[in-house]
């Protein structure tokens, strides 16, 4: 049985204005197969089918960061932090994508880094690193807290939630990117209380379709503009339970 994933040339010019290098496809590909392989020991996605994965994982992945793939010819190395990796999105990508970056994959489970440390060295990737533990813990860690220029969390709770997550993690000016499905009126609401008692401001939601099966999804950008009060993120369980 052979897992092709598909190229897209054209998609990705036409809506990042980006190709992968020949490189860069067969680390997609490879990374395709090893999660493929690693699903029949972990539940690491639903998301099994070669064009599914194409749209969900990488695409989605990559249109989360396409500001920065057009500053790539930026000098700077910016350091990263993914959140609730999991499998490895949109870590993996990204880091595959933009080999000038630093990136941290962190998760709370253990066997999903495990797994992710093996793609890290199948796929030579130098510039991503791994880390157990949870963002409660990671946020107020002196070595972590304050370190990143840009924190990425795709499918880890209610917005309000990953607010407090990424912005004690972020340098100031830093900018975090909530990766999310639908989006309402509401949750903006909600999200503007919890930012402004961390020091954030929303500074976009951008909508956009997927470009093969035309799903809705959203990016919210939160910049940091202002120092995070010391109390955040709050002990483990508690920003989920009881969200800002
Ligand atoms: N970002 C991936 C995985 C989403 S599933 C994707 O979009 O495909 C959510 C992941 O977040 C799980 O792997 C879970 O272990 C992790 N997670 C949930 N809460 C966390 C926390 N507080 N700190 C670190 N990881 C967390």
């Amino acid at each position: 049985m052979t897992n092709l994933l598909p190229e897209m040339a054209e998609i990705w010019q036409q809506t990042l204005n980006w190709q992968p290098t020949v490189q860069q496809q067969a680390q997609f590909q490879r990374l395709y197969e090893l999660i493929l392989k690693g699903n029949r020991q972990l539940n690491l996605t639903r998301i099994t089918d070669p064009q599914e994965f194409w749209e969900k994982h990488l695409w989605d992945s990559l249109r989360g960061i396409a500001p920065l793939l057009s500053a790539s010819l930026s000098p700077t190395s910016p350091a990263l932090i993914d959140i609730g990796t999991g499998a490895g999105f949109p870590g993996v990508p990204v880091t595959i994508t933009v080999p000038n970056c630093t990136i941290t994959l962190l998760d709370s489970t253990r066997k999903k880094i495990a797994f992710l440390d093996n793609i890290l060295a199948e796929l030579a990737l130098i510039n991503a690193k791994t880390l157990v533990g949870r963002a409660e813990e990671i946020g107020q860690h002196p070595q972590h807290r304050l370190a990143y220029d840009i924190a990425l969390i795709r499918a880890v709770g209610a917005a309000s939630v990953c607010a407090e997550y990424t912005l004690p993690l972020l340098k100031q000016g830093g900018l975090a990117i909530i990766y999310r499905g639908n989006w309402t009126e509401d949750e903006t609401t909600a999200l503007q209380n919890a930012v402004n008692q961390l020091g954030g401001i929303i500074e976009s939601i951008e909508q956009f379709t997927t470009p093969l099966t035309h799903s809705i999804r959203h990016c919210v950008y939160l910049r940091k503009v202002a120092i995070t009060p010391v109390q955040f993120p709050r002990a483990i369980g508690i920003p989920t339970q009881k969200p800002l």
